[in-house]
């Protein structure tokens, strides 16, 4: 029996189908990419260990050692990025998929009350004696007169179900996974810390930081001398955290803890790890690395001849030669080279000499 009635309602489902199918494209093969560098960086990380042991057996070379585990931090870091990403990507999907399932679920409704207008018996003894949906999808598939593209509907919103149960596993696995990298990377930078801080009290520790903190200024001021321009002027200077205008040390003389008087050549300003790293003012980038002791560091030019530098920092955003406007961000806030807490150390240069960024400072 082939009514006119039949043959409309045949040919709405077929439409509905078509933007079905559309949608039921297969989705991009999802997360292969960020598995790739997650497997990169776990790599990296492993290697780093490795020669973490190996230089362990010898005392002297501390500040080696706290170098390649600020390295190792930096890829524990960037793997908990990963994992972050790879989490917010299978939360959006599960958002699409939820969509995506209460859209296929109106139209197996609709499907059934088409059926249900018609009579089709078969039909009314399925939904009458399904225990629930999973049973009612076993049965539906004894029905002959289910045509095949109401089947096409079924395996659609089944597939469809299949998909979001996996993906909300996984994100389960991604969110544990996350936490414990986490307190993995916490751990690794007490370490760092500890590291540094036993050094610092020990004498020969105290000589070979000052040592390298002599190496690491004549460095910076082969740096400056390079890229002397004090041609133009300045659009005026921030500090170099949104978050934060507190001065944990100032600059200038300082009693130091472990040996005594010693001189600070910029300022310490309390932020948390990770938090952004701003440039302080327009300029270009002359220095973007590790940076001795002070781990991980920004030099930016400015056009009025003063040089800022960022210290400490658990990544840089920037390259050597780039332009920066003021504000920009530059990196996050770390404990690398020698720091024993997440800070962001501030040190001006005015020429060769430092000058004291609370003068210049808002
Ligand atoms: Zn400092």
């Amino acid at each position: 029996m082939f009514s006119r009635k039949r043959a409309i309602s045949f040919l709405c489902a077929a439409c509905m189908l078509c933007s079905l199918i559309i949608m039921a494209l297969p989705a991009p093969v999802y997360g292969t990419g960020l598995s790739e560098q997650l497997e990169q960086a776990r790599q990296e990380k492993e290697a780093l260990e490795n020669q973490i042991k190996a230089i362990r057996a010898d005392k002297n070379k501390v500040l080696q050692q706290k170098k390649l585990l600020d390295q190792r931090n930096e890829t524990l870091r960037n793997e908990v990025n990963l994992i972050q990403k790879q989490s917010d990507e299978t939360q959006a999907r599960i958002v699409d998929l939820t969509a995506k399932e209460e859209q296929q679920y109106a139209l197996f409704c609709r499907q059934v009350r088409a059926e249900e207008e018609r009579g089709t018996e078969s039909y009314w003894s399925v939904i009458f004696k399904s225990a629930d949906f999973a049973d009612l999808l076993a049965r539906l598939d004894f029905v002959s007169e289910v045509m095949d593209y109401d089947r096409k509907v079924i395996e659609d919103l089944q597939a469809t179900r299949q998909q979001l149960t996996e993906d909300k596993a996984a994100l389960e696995r991604q969110k544990a996974e996350l936490v414990s990298a986490q307190a993995e990377l916490q751990k690794d930078i007490d370490e760092a810390a500890a590291l540094v801080r036993d050094y610092e009290k020990s004498e020969a520790g105290h000589n070979a930081m000052l040592s390298q903190a002599k190496q690491d200024e004549e460095r910076i001021q082969e740096l400056i001398r390079q890229q002397q321009q004090s041609s133009g002027s300045s659009d005026g200077y921030i500090w170099p955290s949104n978050n934060s205008h507190l001065i944990t040390d100032s600059y200038g003389w300082r009693i130091c803890p472990f040996h005594g008087r010693e001189y600070h050549n910029g300022i310490d300003i309390g932020a948390r790890l990770g938090t952004d790293v701003l440039a302080s003012s327009s300029g270009t980038v002359i220095q973007s690395g590790w940076n001795g002791g002070y781990g991980i560091s920004v030099m930016i030019s400015h056009p009025d001849g003063i040089t800022t530098l960022y210290g400490h920092m658990s990544s840089t955003k920037v390259s050597v030669g780039q332009t920066v406007s003021k504000g920009q961000v530059i990196g996050a806030c770390g404990s690398t080279g020698n720091s024993t807490g997440a800070h962001i150390h501030f040190t001006m240069y005015k020429g060769s000499s430092t000058v004291n960024p609370l003068d210049y400072l808002p």
